[in-house]
């Protein structure tokens, strides 16, 4: 697999340092030279195929030669432990539920496949390979959890003191093993400008082998391509046609990886993008214009973003053509209140209990509603890591996973950093 920066067509890089670099220095980002086709074979034939086996295919078609099949399927299994169960509400309407991972919400498909790639591309003499990163809640547990026990890596958390929920908290501090979580006297951004100036510090890059396992970085992308294909299997299998993907969308790499697979041949309708009032892709659908601007907070806050970093590989996808965009991705936002009543109307309606992000999807879908298609909107967290969100009476109802009892009996420890460079530069050196 070669790539190309979405800023320069001309460049042509190694799989492998698209992975540790993330992206390139142009300040765009690595993008597959060649989208694979998936044989019509394979399409006609998906169901027979297991979550897993659908996924090497994928996996297989993009990455080539650049992994044996054998290593990659290894890796795949690892990756791929949980189930990703399509939810029935109604006949042409269901919820793709991708949070039965260790951390409860779709991010560990991306994280878990990476940091096995990470391990599997770095040589033998290679120094270990240090990640850094910080967190403001979700990511952080993802990544913490996928490399958590994998060989030659070590993790270090920045998470900010007394600003993320006590569930997020325990998955960050009660991993061990090689796993360090650093509680910083400070806000989310505060441990973003540390990490930053961690990466630009010669001294530090020059004794450590730092890499970000940044949510941009290409092999965080390929692995969401692979429920998608999962889903459409599943919605075949109950005979429906006319499959429509609605996604929960902040970053938008979630739904980029659905249009990759489109772009590979996975028969798609449609897709559509629903955000809260961060609002800066449907607006550019709408008016034409893209224009970024400040991050505003709501209840979704894991699509708090207001310039979305995936969005230049969709228009890229798309040869920034208005017209082909608007023709195949619809945009929706949502405000919080209206996000409150589709977590009310989905359990009035069909008892379920999804998280906000799942909402926004939800009132997305039933905007779009068009009677004659399959519409699946995907569920990216479990609700038991919002607990704040619900009324009482339906706290009572959301079920703990299993993955969230265990850390009850747990102690988490993590060390308190000041927000102050040197300290966090004589951390990582000396430990
Ligand atoms: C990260 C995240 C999203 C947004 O996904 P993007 O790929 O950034 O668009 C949505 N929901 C949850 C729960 C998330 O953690």
């Amino acid at each position: 697999m070669k790539l190309y920066s979405t800023n320069n067509k001309n460049l042509n890089i190694s799989f492998k340092e698209a992975v540790f670099t993330s992206f390139p220095s142009d300040k765009g980002l690595y993008m597959p030279l060649q989208i694979p086709k998936l044989s019509d074979l394979f399409i006609r034939h998906i169901t027979e195929y297991s979550f897993q086996e659908m996924a090497l295919e994928i996996a297989h078609s993009f990455i080539g030669e650049d992994i044996p099949k054998k290593d990659l399927e290894r890796i795949i299994n690892e990756t791929i432990s949980f189930d990703a169960p399509l939810v029935l509400l109604e006949d042409n309407l269901a919820v793709l539920e991708l949070f039965h991972g260790p951390s409860l919400a779709f991010k560990d498909f991306g994280a878990r496949f990476m940091s096995r790639l990470m391990a599997y591309l770095s040589d033998k003499n290679d120094k270990m390979l240090d990640i850094l990163v910080a967190t403001s809640g979700d990511t952080g547990g993802a990544v913490a959890l996928g490399f958590l026990g994998v060989e030659g890596t070590r993790v270090t958390i920045l998470y900010p003191k007394g600003k993320i929920s006590e569930i997020q908290k325990k998955q960050l501090t009660t991993n061990g093993q090689n796993v360090r979580a650093l509680e910083v006297n400070g806000t989310f951004d505060d441990c973003q400008a540390l990490v930053k100036m961690a990466f630009n510090d010669p001294e530090l890059n020059s004794k450590l082998r730092l890499t970000s396992a940044n949510s941009i970085n290409i092999s965080r992308l390929l692995p969401q391509t692979f429920y998608y294909l999962y889903a459409y299997a599943q919605a075949v299998k109950k005979n429906k046609k006319n499959i429509v993907f609605v996604v929960p969308s902040g970053n938008f790499g979630n739904i980029g990886a659905g249009l990759l697979a489109y772009k590979a041949g996975l028969p798609v309708k449609h897709f559509v993008a629903a955000t809260n009032v961060n609002d800066t892709v449907p607006v550019y659908l709408q008016k034409g214009l893209y224009e970024p601007k400040p991050s505003v907070q709501t209840l979704s806050n894991a699509m708090d973003v207001g310039n979305p970093s995936n969005w230049v590989r969709i228009t890229d996808l798309f040869n920034e053509n208005l017209d082909s965009l608007r023709n195949f991705i619809s945009a929706y936002s949502f405000t919080d209140s209206e996000t409150m009543s589709g977590i009310k109307e989905l359990y009035d309606t069909y008892n379920y209990i999804a998280c906000p992000h799942t909402s926004v999807a939800y009132l997305a879908a039933k905007k779009y509603n068009q009677p004659e298609d399959f519409t699946l909107f995907l569920s990216t967290a479990h609700p038991c890591k919002f607990m704040d969100v619900y009324p009482e009476n339906l706290k009572n109802k959301i079920s703990i996973p299993e993955q969230v009892k265990q850390l009850d009996y747990k102690k988490g420890s993590a060390i308190p950093l000041e927000n102050n460079f040197s300290d966090l530069k004589t951390f990582l050196m000396n430990k």
